[in-house]
């Protein structure tokens, strides 16, 4: 038992957490955990803290803080994570939502007419990140999202739910197969794009999210080059493609899209001006038989 939690008022609790965690983020990580353990909101905790933490809690408090301190994500600790302007439930069945991510939606949502009715993909949504995002910035577009992972899925629909959002559908298969015969004005993904046996795979936030949702292919470029391959023949006359990538891949990635019979193709950087996401869309006059 947490000697040092049991007997300690929430405000004392609180400081013994924050030095265990240790970091730049520990005092913000563990009131985010003591929050947790408490079913508690700031304003609360700000006028409480001189209560005692109950026994109870302080075990649970203990767990928690001794899982992050061996390197499980903040976000599956509790469950959730904030993505654009919705919070959202994240598992370790799903990536945790990048601030990095925000980018690709502003970006397709500057590509998605406010007053039309839009169809639009959201190819290995995960958590539904981009989906919702898109979905709740554009009530009149009907949005697709498609994932392998059936837990996925689930957590996806009920994010989905949770946040009132009829206007996305949910589909398992992998990238563009459960969606035969239709097109889009707009195919977005945040897909896989770590080169197999990148060091990186194992160390911190990475080693405990989903392998397939991480990495994929000798130099990483499988999915996407799977993507490019097939979304030309799902795509609206004009219709565009985002995809997400890491800083390294902007220019192989224009060579596929340029090769793919894409036109207006570019790459944008993120918040910290690394290359992030590369677009590009079909001409207008696009041949129907494909
Ligand atoms: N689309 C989800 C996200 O951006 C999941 C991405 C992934 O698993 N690679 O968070």
């Amino acid at each position: 038992m947490p000697a040092d939690l049991i007997t300690a008022r929430l405000d004392l609790a609180l400081r013994v957490g924050a030095s265990r965690l240790s970091g730049p983020d520990a005092r913000h990580e563990a009131e985010h955990l003591l929050l947790h353990v408490l079913g508690r909101d700031r304003a609360w905790l700000f006028a409480h803290g001189d209560d005692p933490l109950p026994e109870r809690e302080a075990a649970a408090f203990d767990a928690l803080l001794g899982r992050r301190i061996a390197g499980e994500p903040l976000a599956y600790l509790l469950g959730r994570r904030g993505f654009w302007t919705l919070d959202l439930q994240v598992s370790p069945a799903t990536l945790i939502p990048r601030p990095e991510t925000e980018r690709l939606v502003e970006l397709a949502l500057e590509r998605l007419p406010e007053a039309r009715a839009l169809r639009v993909a959201d190819l290995g949504t995960g958590s539904g990140a981009i989906a919702l995002a898109l979905a709740s910035e554009r009530p009149l577009a009907q949005v697709v999202a498609t994932d392998l992972s059936e837990d996925a899925l689930r957590l996806a629909r009920s994010n989905a739910h949770a946040h009132g959002l009829a206007n996305v559908v949910f589909r398992r298969g992998s990238w563009l197969a459960p969606l035969a015969g239709e097109r889009f004005d707009l195919i977005a993904s945040n897909p896989p794009y770590i080169a197999d046996g990148d060091p990186h795979l194992v160390q911190g936030d990475l080693r405990f999210e989903p392998p397939t949702a991480l990495s994929s292919g000798a130099d990483g470029l499988d999915a996407i080059r799977e993507i490019v391959a097939a979304a030309p023949a799902h795509l609206l006359p004009g219709g565009w493609l985002l995809l997400e990538h890491g800083w390294d891949q902007g220019e192989a990635i224009r060579a596929l899209l340029a090769g793919s019979d894409f036109i207006d193709v570019a790459t944008v950087a993120d918040l910290e001006e690394r290359d992030r996401v590369t677009l590009g869309r079909v001409t207008e006059a696009q041949d129907a038989s494909r």
